[in-house]
């Protein structure tokens, strides 16, 4: 690198010709106010901590760091104000060699936070402290843990131990990545569904009377007093158990008004009344166990009606993935007297493989309305982790959390610019951090095409087309991408599993339109064969199901290569009995062990088709693809 190398020249007295890079080149999140002075220095010299009260200015988080040529000094008002002045100081120290400077550095927002999906699925233990240790260094100080979801439940309750699912996380474990969290100024605020998304209650059969309704058992059922005393045991053991002073109630995408006593009270009184009772409730349920409650915003939302029935000191948390969201529901929220938390999401719905390119716009415009309207913070979500590779989360993270602290100072290139040298110890050209931003737009939405090639083939076969048309043009892209990763990949010196993740997901992208393409000519081949097959063209029949074998052959090893390197990447951070990784469906490790496996079939059958026409048989398109 080349700040290293003038670090070397500067030891042997010579003049140094290259000036080091602005230290706003390196930082993230970026400093909100930075004065660079004379000189250079390594920050190796002493380290002074100071705490004065008097620095009113810096608030309860902000520090000022003064890096001078023999030593350093941060200044805070509190501890934290010192931790923050600390890894702005560390990651300077990373680069080597920087202009001496002063920064004096406060957040713009109060709560600065990330979501996390521990309900549908459940990372190895060790990587929710890998990832808090990450969130602390980029100065977030909140972790929501979305602990509960159809899915299950990933805490242990001594009172209903039934509802813990696979790898939970017992009290004990819980209590020691809190202090984990803690001592790195994060708080674990956690997240207990109580209304929608309930199946982790309605699926355990001795509460399962908690439904609203038989046939729909995703919400409970407002009316029902089971409902209120099982969920009163559960907020008591959470609310003892997280110091944190608040308590998310969820409550989000309920379906209500089902069952008689609700029907019957919706036709009476209205759905808002229904609505607003029940939010009414749970959050005096929190407030009577001593917490602050935190609820979803958008049933609240879709029936305003409902708002006025929601005590005041309750805390909205407001989603919106649009990449171009209103601010009117916060402005609204804001103007009823809501204390009001925005949501965006770097993973959510049907995205699959690594954040979709459009959510780092959905964030950057979710920090424009939070900071426009003096919310409290901003909470980015992670959803569903078994359509991710792990370790992709990164550049879309860190880039959350800039615009946590520091709101949208600079362009997203010059952010990607920063993020390459500080994560990856790269000092990248412009087409690297464009790569970098680039690879995001390698996401896909619809898992069909993707993780379920079975499903996609007999769509084609069925339909003549898909909703997804294979897209020639995007691998082509994918490939441009990953060629200028991978000939950067030698110089990466730091988080170098998190870089080949990138170049993997994009390899998947390419890949996947690849078979796309693949699999309507196949679908195409296997007509024909079926029609001259018919006609007693043989011949014909053959070299059409030839042609067809030859592509599925081109396909399979890619596969397999691409499968093996999605469960190496699955093993680092995810169980590996975790049934998630072998299963179809929706799971992008899963999908893609099935996907291999239809294709071996495909191969056998297509053979087997060979040799029934060649015995004067005739073939059928449907079956081989069944
Ligand atoms: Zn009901």
């Amino acid at each position: 690198m080349t700040v290293l190398m003038c670090a070397h020249v500067l030891a042997f007295g010579s003049i140094c010709a290259i000036q080091p890079l602005h230290p706003s080149a390196y930082l993230i999140p970026i400093p909100n106010n930075i004065t660079v002075e004379d000189g250079t220095t390594d920050c190796s010299g002493v380290v002074e901590e100071k705490i004065d009260a008097n620095e009113v200015r810096l608030g309860d988080e902000g520090y000022i760091l003064r890096c001078g040529k023999d030593s350093c000094k941060i200044t805070a008002r509190t501890e934290r104000g010192l931790f923050y002045g600390r890894q702005t100081l560390e990651q300077l120290k990373e680069v080597g060699v920087v202009q001496c400077c002063t920064i004096e550095d406060v957040p713009k927002m109060r709560m600065r936070a990330v979501m996390l999906d521990l309900a549908r699925l459940k990372e190895k233990h060790e990587y929710y402290y890998h990832i808090i240790d990450q969130l602390a260094k980029w100065k977030i100080n909140t972790v929501f843990l979305h602990l509960t979801d159809h899915n299950g439940c990933a805490l242990e309750f001594k009172s209903f131990p039934q509802l813990a699912t696979r790898y939970a996380f017992s009290q004990e474990e819980m209590k020691r990545l809190i202090k984990y969290a803690e001592d790195r100024h994060v708080e674990l605020i956690p997240e207990i569904e109580s209304w929608g998304h309930a199946r982790w209650i309605t699926s355990v059969p001795e509460l399962s009377d908690l439904a609203e309704s038989k046939d729909k058992p995703g919400s409970l059922c407002p009316l029902n007093p089971r409902t209120w005393e099982v969920l009163g045991k559960i907020y008591r053991e959470t609310a003892a158990l997280f110091p944190s002073k608040y308590l998310h109630a969820g409550c989000d995408e309920a379906s209500f008004g089902i069952c008689d006593k609700c029907k019957a009270k919706v036709e009476k009184e209205g759905p808002d009344a229904l609505v607003g009772e029940h939010l009414k409730r749970v959050c005096e349920l929190v407030k009577s166990v001593g917490k602050t409650p935190m609820i979803w915003g958008d049933v609240l939302l879709t029936r305003r009606g409902s708002v006025d029935y929601v005590p005041k000191d309750s805390i909205i948390c407001h989603w919106d993935y649009k990449a171009d969201l209103s601010s009117e529901p916060v402005e609204f929220l804001r103007a009823k007297g809501f204390e009001v938390v925005g949501c965006p999401a770097i993973v959510w719905g049907s995205r699959e493989i690594l954040p979709m390119a459009d959510t780092f716009d959905n964030v950057t415009n979710f920090a424009k309305i939070v900071l426009a309207n003096n919310c409290l913070g901003m909470e980015t979500t992670v959803w569903i982790p078994q359509r991710y590779i792990a370790d992709t989360l990164y550049p879309a993270l860190a880039h959350a959390c800039e615009l946590s602290w520091s709101g949208n100072a600079r362009s997203r290139l010059d952010f990607m610019k920063a993020f390459a040298r500080q994560f990856f110890g790269l000092d990248p050209s412009p087409e690297i951090s464009q790569a970098l931003l680039d690879v995001h737009s390698l996401s896909i939405k619809g898992y069909s095409k993707i993780t379920n090639v079975a499903d996609y083939a007999r769509l084609v076969m069925e339909k003549g087309e898909d909703d997804s048309p294979p897209m020639p043009e995007v691998a082509e892209k994918a490939r441009q991408i990953i060629g200028i990763l991978r000939r950067t990949l030698s110089k990466v010196e730091k988080h170098r599993e998190e870089f080949e993740s990138l170049i993997l997901a994009g390899e998947i992208r390419a890949y996947v339109e690849d078979r796309a393409v693949a699999v309507y000519e196949i679908v195409s081949l296997l007509r024909k064969a079926e029609k001259y097959s018919n006609e007693g063209k043989k011949n014909e029949a053959i070299m059409a199901l030839k042609r067809a074998i030859e592509l599925v052959e081109k396909l399979v090893p890619i596969d397999t290569d691409l499968s093996s390197r999605l469960t190496q990447a699955w093993n680092r951070w995810r169980y590996a009995d975790d049934p998630k990784k072998t299963e179809a469906g929706d799971n992008l490790t899963g999908g893609f062990a099935k996907s291999g496996e239809f294709l071996r079939t495909t191969l056998a059958r297509l053979n087997a088709a060979v040799q029934a026409v060649e015995k004067a048989g005739s073939v059928k398109a449907e079956t081989i693809l069944e």
